[in-house]
């Protein structure tokens, strides 16, 4: 059956047709082992950092999969049982707003749709819009297994996440309490400090004073004056704060203030904490509304005045305030302190404003009650605490061994300061939409109840006055759990048993630094405490070893535009990678990825490398089409190579011609690199190896010279045409293996085509990866008998002939006679392989001459490391024609570069003209510079006329 390769690579055609027979035949499911499998050492695990459920695929997205993908390929065809799990995240507060915003749109509220109906509400929104990222995903060619897709409101994580709040309760280690949280007033929830952007803005700094009072309670004619950034938090003071050793008011010791605008008596307090160098040395405490005053407010037994409603309005506890929006109350607080004089000054003061990372309002610091998990508490069965475990997991063992190790090392430092600082977790959130706390308050006794199955009754009192708790957990407490829950833990049935037994831990995490807190700390505190407890097949306990949720970290960089500027909506400079994918397919897109991904080096994305690529792939195709247009011709006069032969690694007999030696232990040397490289994830290596193997070795020089020997003339030497052929599609086959990772597709497709549609597995991703069992540099340092050695002299030399032949002006299609002096070494390899190496380097006849340079001093010599050489060429030329056609040039160029120098030279357009505008144009000019510079020598190297 002849071959079916359409003329031209068009990626869109192949693309998704493979990427949905894929999920089709269920290639990368990975069922669950038999128990015997467990803790096998061959298991590749992985999970994907689930994105949210709202969103949709960017750049970011597609680098971290591509890397996680080829991993994830390339383990699989080194054999051993693979498995990525894919899911998406419930993503609490984003998809809350969407549909909310959604809601605003039909003119109706949450508030009016009451809880039950919103929650229904976002599960329809999940079921019609929700993981379209996974689709596109899918469309990518993820090599995920489908069929354990999760989602993190899942019914059996659900459960998980209730099993192991209870037992954080139950071990004492989650709690209920005051708290100042960063509030966000539009959302209408406590954030975590994570979820908080900083933006430096221009306000002021208000000063206020505060009347003394007299020991009779009358103003006393003295005053304090305090600078607050936020006047309208006054209504909620407390008390003033000095430093018990500030001299200025070592005489107000003991007396009390009035408050401005709400009149009530408040302390003057001494603590350490005050700075006396700052401002006036005196503060303002307002616990409920600032985290410092709280803490403040804790060692003084102040009160705490909460004046600011969950939508950022004063309160009653405001006065005359009440009711206000919290900037209207600004204003207004204000312009009375003005009006009764107690306003000291204004300053202009440049704020570090927090704001919320969802929906960007500004943050109120707030008192209100949240849920907590005390992580540096130690449980009494675990000798421990949450933290103490997440550290010892990343620090080295009693062997020296981390059970953890991240890549690049650096962030295990990040980690490590991180956790050793960490405070409680705030867990609660004010939403509706995610896992809510199962925790029921008593009306009667006023007690919580927290239980695994929804109580009836009150466990403290019996009371069936109980109502469940509104708040709902963070979304990374139920993220954080992914590890343990996605293999059914804590609910270890057989099946679920033999799971979790054999996958977990997972063996890498591929993910971005903006969630190393987030996620990947929580991750292992969650993972190391209750998979801890969990029995190993042979029923000990886990080791902390074999707790930890993944054992290797790798921390990818960022995907930034060709400028190296971060990509941003306000920017302009997104780049979407389906819209990228459409122009140059997913292989180019893929492999450009890769082409630049090492270990802490972010990637400046270029349109115009992924074109390069996308020429690779096409390169890859038309070599393809050659070899199989070859093959059909030499079926048809009964040559016929034996698909059986294919598919390990390609190897000829000792006496074959030194080409196919050498493409041979080429070959076996880029697999040797490439999977060096991606051992310690040097994707960029590893692309660039399997680039210039294909292109250079086996496209430029190898199938040039197979096309000698793949003559088809009157008597074809069949021998010899089926030994070429059989090199070539040996090579081809293992190339392709090689190249998979990197570009899944296109290997595919010619792959199946090079088996005549009747490959020896389903799917080039599951046939075995090229790997070269010795140490490859040992065996091919060979001596002068290393083919690779020889070979190296031939194209080099060839490469200096047609660079030589170009500088000459020699025309393409001539052959020349060359002048060659060298060693008897190199004599011996032109002549054994002469048939070919005059048809690549374009010779027609050779002269040997030791002393060829003193011999031809006429000649234009160039010299190699062991010879020089000269081609024989007498190029007539036009003397007339070429100074015309190089003065013309050389006008040209200098208009050119006299407008560029106008241009870089004009203020005005500097300034207004955007970045890659004006590097562009100094480029341009440099290059013209260049031209100009060539064009003058070559006028004056034209004889004189
Ligand atoms: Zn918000
Ligand atoms: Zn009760």
């Amino acid at each position: 059956m002849p071959h079916d390769l359409p003329k031209a690579y068009d990626p869109t055609a192949i693309e998704d047709r493979w990427a949905e027979y894929w999920v089709r035949e269920n290639l990368f499911v990975q069922p669950t082992p038999s128990a015997c499998a467990a803790g096998q050492a061959d298991i590749f695990t992985i999970l994907l950092p689930p994105p949210n459920v709202t969103g949709n695929l960017h750049m970011g997205h597609m680098f971290e999969h591509a890397e996680s993908d080829i991993l994830v390929r390339w383990r699989r065809m080194r054999g051993g049982r693979v498995l990525w799990v894919p899911g998406t995240d419930h993503a609490g507060i984003a998809t809350q707003m969407l549909v909310e915003r959604q809601l605003a749109t039909e003119g109706t509220s949450r508030q009016q749709l009451g809880r039950e109906a919103f929650v229904e509400r976002v599960w329809e929104w999940r079921r019609h819009y929700g993981g379209a990222i996974l689709g596109q995903m899918k469309r990518l060619g993820a090599s995920v297994d489908w069929s354990r897709e999760y989602f993190t409101m899942d019914e059996n994580l659900s459960v998980a996440v209730r099993e192991a709040f209870v037992r954080l309760h139950e071990q004492g280690l989650i709690y209920r309490g005051a708290y100042i949280v960063n509030w966000c007033p539009r959302c209408q929830t406590a954030i975590s400090d994570l979820e908080v952007v900083h933006e430096e803005q221009k306000g002021h700094l208000w000063e206020i004073r505060y009347p003394v009072l007299d020991d009779l309670g009358r103003d006393s004619g003295e005053s304090i004056t305090v600078a607050t950034t936020r006047p309208e938090t006054m209504l909620g003071d407390v008390a003033v704060a000095v430093h018990p050793e500030d001299e200025r008011y070592l005489h107000l010791h003991g007396k009390k203030l009035r408050l401005p605008l709400m009149g009530r008596e408040i302390p003057i307090i001494l603590d350490e904490w005050v700075s006396r160098d700052f401002g006036t040395g005196a503060v303002k405490v307002t616990p409920a509304h600032d985290p410092n005053d709280f803490a403040l407010g804790e060692r003084h037994h102040l009160p705490s005045i909460n004046m600011m409603d969950a939508t950022g309005h004063i309160n009653a506890e405001g006065g005359a305030y009440a009711g206000l929006d919290r900037y209207k109350a600004r204003k207004q607080v204000v312009a009375d302190l003005e009006e009764q004089g107690l306003l000291a000054g204004i300053k202009d003061h440049i704020n570090n404003v927090g704001h919320c990372d969802r929906c960007k309002t500004v943050v109120e610091p707030r008192l209100s009650t949240q849920w907590f998990v005390a992580v540096n508490k130690k449980a009494t069965d675990r000798g421990a605490s949450m933290a103490e475990l997440a550290i010892a997991a990343v620090k080295p063992g009693p062997e020296g061994k981390k059970a953890i190790r991240f890549t690049p090392e650096q962030y295990e430092k990040t980690y490590l300061n991180w956790m050793e600082n960490i405070h409680d977790w705030c867990i609660s959130r004010q939403l509706w939409w995610g896992h809510r706390i199962p925790a029921w308050h008593c009306a009667a006794c006023r007690k919580i109840t927290v239980a695994r199955v929804d109580p009836t009754a009150c466990a403290h009192c019996g009371s069936k006055q109980i109502t469940q708790e509104t708040d709902v957990l963070d979304t990374w407490f139920s993220s954080g759990l992914l590890p343990v829950s996605v293999f059914g833990w804590p609910n270890l049935t057989a099946e679920n048993r033999a799971d979790f037994d054999a996958f977990y831990p997972t063996s890498l995490l591929v993910t971005g630094f903006d969630i190393l807190f987030f996620w990947v700390a929580r991750m292992i505190m969650f993972g190391c405490w209750f998979a801890g407890k969990e029995k190993m097949p042979n029923s000990s306990e886990r080791p902390l070893a074999e707790s930890v949720p993944f054992r290797e970290v790798y921390i990818h960089a960022l995907v930034r535009d060709a400028n190296r500027e971060k990509m941003s909506k306000t920017k302009g400079n997104v780049v979407d990678p389906i819209e990228i994918v459409k122009t140059y397919g997913t292989d180019a897109v893929r492999f450009t990825l890769a082409s630049m991904a090492s270990p802490g080096t972010d990637i400046a994305f270029n349109v115009a490398r992924t074109e390069g690529y996308r020429a690779f792939a096409n390169k890859i195709w038309n070599a393809a089409r050659f070899l199989f247009m070859n093959v059909d011709r030499a079926a048809e006069i009964g040559i016929v190579v034996d698909p059986a032969t294919l598919g390990g690694m390609p190897t000829v007999p000792d006496d074959a011609p030194l080409e196919d030696r050498w493409i041979v232990d080429a070959f076996q040397g880029v697999a040797a690199r490439v999977n060096a490289s991606l051992k310690d994830y040097r994707y960029d290596e590893a692309a660039n190896y399997i680039y210039q193997f294909f292109w250079g070795s086996f496209c430029d020089a190898y199938i040039e010279i197979a096309k000698v020997r793949l003559d088809f003339s009157d008597e074809p030497n069949k021998a010899q045409i089926k030994a070429a052929l059989s090199v070539l599609l040996g090579v081809l086959e293992a190339s392709l293996r090689l190249l998979s990772p990197f570009m899944p597709f296109i290997s595919e497709e010619i792959w199946h085509q090079l088996f005549e549609g009747n490959p020896p597995k389903l799917s080039i991703a599951l046939a075995p990866y090229p790997v070269i069992e010795i140490d490859w540099l040992e065996r091919a340092n060979r001596g002068k008998n290393d083919p690779i050695r020889q070979m190296d002299r031939l194209l080099t030399l060839k490469t200096e002939l047609l660079s030589l032949r170009k500088e000459m002006g020699v025309e393409e299609k001539v052959s020349v006679p060359i002048v060659l002096g060298c060693n008897q070494f190199l004599i011996q390899i032109i002549e054994k392989n002469r048939y070919w190496f005059e048809r690549l380097a374009k010779v027609s006849e050779i002269e040997y001459d030791q002393n060829a340079g003193t011999n031809h001093p006429e000649l234009k010599w160039r010299i190699g490391t062991d010879f020089v050489v000269a081609v024989i060429y007498n190029k007539v030329i036009d003397a007339l024609a070429e100074r015309e056609r190089l003065t013309k040039d050389i006008a040209k160029y200098e208009k050119g570069l006299a407008s560029a120098e106008r241009q870089l030279g004009n203020e005005g357009f500097l300034a207004k003209a955007p970045v890659q505008v004006v590097e562009g144009l100094k480029k341009q000019e440099a290059e013209t510079r260049i031209l100009l510079e060539k064009a003058h020598t070559a006028l004056e190297a034209l004889p004189k006329i």
